[in-house]
């Protein structure tokens, strides 16, 4: 195989070709993507600290673990990951002014299932502060900037992530999903976005921000990238009781041997309704048709509580990251300030005013309001009802069709600065990815063409079964393959 002069711009696969055909070295790849990120970042935004050193250094370890005869998908690969999943002596700040100074004491697990594979952990990627938020607007330390489209916005939470693999920073990135931050900025930016099933991967050593409906996936070139990656980080873990116990299968496998044969799909009528925008749905509209040409089946579905989803999610996820968020109170971790009259109630309340953005605040507030006493019933109790009735919309779906095809976002990348001031506007263009959180199933995004005026990446999404990751990555492999032909 000859290599590209750049090498991030290879996908995990070939490099690891490269690297077990002896054609490369792990050194010579990290030392790669660190010049890519050299020569991009500053233009780009996407990483927010590069750990040179230490990533050359365990780089190096990779390269003597394959002389040893060792060998994985992953041994030697530089991943990029989100600033909230914590790798030991690297800073975790979740692109917060409340956790600037943060030096991670030790590694989530996802993060020990990298290391144990050989991968190495080549920087910390931007994001939204504490993953609030759809544009990456919201760190509190840069801006992040659309590869596709420097104007525009990454989409996010995990903007960064999706930045880094666009624009050719990394060859892969870890990122978290808790109503969509995984497959919409895949969209955004023309990446493959994948949100496993919740208790699909472990949570452990990962920031919370909602803890029923946060997932750790990834974020790569190709479905089959996904696939390598998503095996690794799978799997039961005694620190995160919600990790289930299942067989972790060859997803890799499920995706080489992809088909979309026979395959039922579901096409929902409500995700294609005025507001989604034209020239998204006409994309979309077009790879369900590639997928029916090599011989799936289509059916109008109905999901009828989507349009409960939002509201759902912002009373659930703001409830509970009211909770998840008051561990940061100026005392353990991170910024502290303390008034001209030092008491502990003023500590509290400066380092929690200072260190937190206005979107982390706004989320507090929702979700202690909604948990009081006489409002905890009218909201949170309602919108757990209504969060069972999104999720029996797919069980009833799923008795019918293998997989559900949609848009992973109602609207391409929009321009910088356009709803940093309006929440109502931001929290509006989650609809089509909340539904998949609630209901605890897995779901994938996958380029699909781009928008007929502006260029822009679109985004289509494929949703299916809690635990059907295998049908899933098969089915995305098939289409991604149709959608290259
Ligand atoms: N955009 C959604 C929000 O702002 C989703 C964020 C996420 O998945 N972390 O909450």
């Amino acid at each position: 195989m000859s290599l590209p002069s750049d090498l991030a711009t290879l996908t995990v696969a070939a490099a690891q070709d490269a690297l077990r055909a002896g054609e490369l070295s792990s050194v010579e790849l990290t030392q790669g993507i660190l010049d890519a990120i050299r020569a991009k970042n500053d233009a780009l935004g996407a990483y927010l600290t590069v750990d040179a050193e230490g990533a050359l250094r365990v780089a190096a370890d990779a390269d003597r673990r394959r002389k040893n005869g060792e060998d994985h998908d992953l041994l030697g690969i530089p991943i990029a990951i989100k600033d909230l999943i914590n790798v030991t002596g690297q800073p975790c700040t979740c692109a917060s002014k409340i956790l600037q100074g943060y030096v991670a004491p030790y590694d989530a697990t996802v993060i020990a299932h990298l290391r144990e594979a050989g991968a190495v952990p080549c920087g910390r990627v931007n994001m939204d502060e504490f993953a609030m938020g759809a544009s990456t607007e919201h760190s509190a330390y840069q801006i992040t900037r659309n590869p596709a489209a420097p104007d525009r916005v990454p989409g996010g939470s995990s903007g960064g992530s999706a930045c880094a693999v666009a624009g050719e920073l990394a060859l892969a990135s870890l990122g978290t999903d808790t109503g969509g931050s995984i497959r919409q900025p895949a969209s955004f930016c023309g990446c493959v976005g994948l949100k496993p099933s919740y208790g699909r991967v472990s949570r452990y050593g990962v920031t919370a921000f909602a803890s029923s409906l946060d997932q750790v996936g990834p974020l790569t070139k190709t479905v089959e990238d996904a696939a390598i990656l998503l095996r690794t980080i799978a799997g039961a873990d005694p620190h995160d009781q919600t990790c289930l116990d299942r067989p972790v299968p060859d997803y890799r496998a499920a995706a080489r041997a992809g088909s979309l044969r026979g395959v039922k799909i579901g096409v929902p009528r409500e995700y294609f309704v005025e507001g989604t925008d034209p020239e998204v749905m006409a994309q979309v509209r077009h790879g369900i048709a590639l997928a029916e040409k090599a011989g799936a089946e289509i059916h109008e579905i109905s999901l009828p509580h989507t349009e409960y989803a939002i509201a759902v999610y912002y009373i659930c996820a703001t409830a509970e990251a009211s909770a998840n968020l008051a561990r940061f109170d100026g005392i353990r971790y991170g910024y502290r300030e303390v008034g001209p009259e030092p008491s502990i109630q003023s500590l509290y309340d400066l380092s929690r005013t200072h260190g937190f953005g206005p979107e982390v605040k706004r989320r507090i507030l929702l979700g202690t309001y909604v948990l009081s006493s006489g409002y905890y019933d009218a909201y949170y109790n309602r919108a757990l009802k209504a969060r069972t009735l999104v999720r029996r919309d797919f069980l009833e779906a799923f008795r019918h069709v293998d997989a559900i095809f949609c848009p992973a976002s109602p609207t391409p990348a929009f321009p910088l600065n356009s709803t940093v001031n309006n929440p109502l506007q931001a929290y509006l263009c989650d609809a089509f990815t909340i539904p998949a959180n609630l209901a605890g199933i897995c779901g994938i995004s996958i380029p699909c063409g781009r928008t007929a005026t502006l260029n822009l990446p679109v985004g289509l999404q494929i949703l299916a079964p809690a635990f059907a990751e295998e049908r899933l990555l098969s089915i995305a492999a098939a289409c991604e393959r149709e959608l290259a032909s």
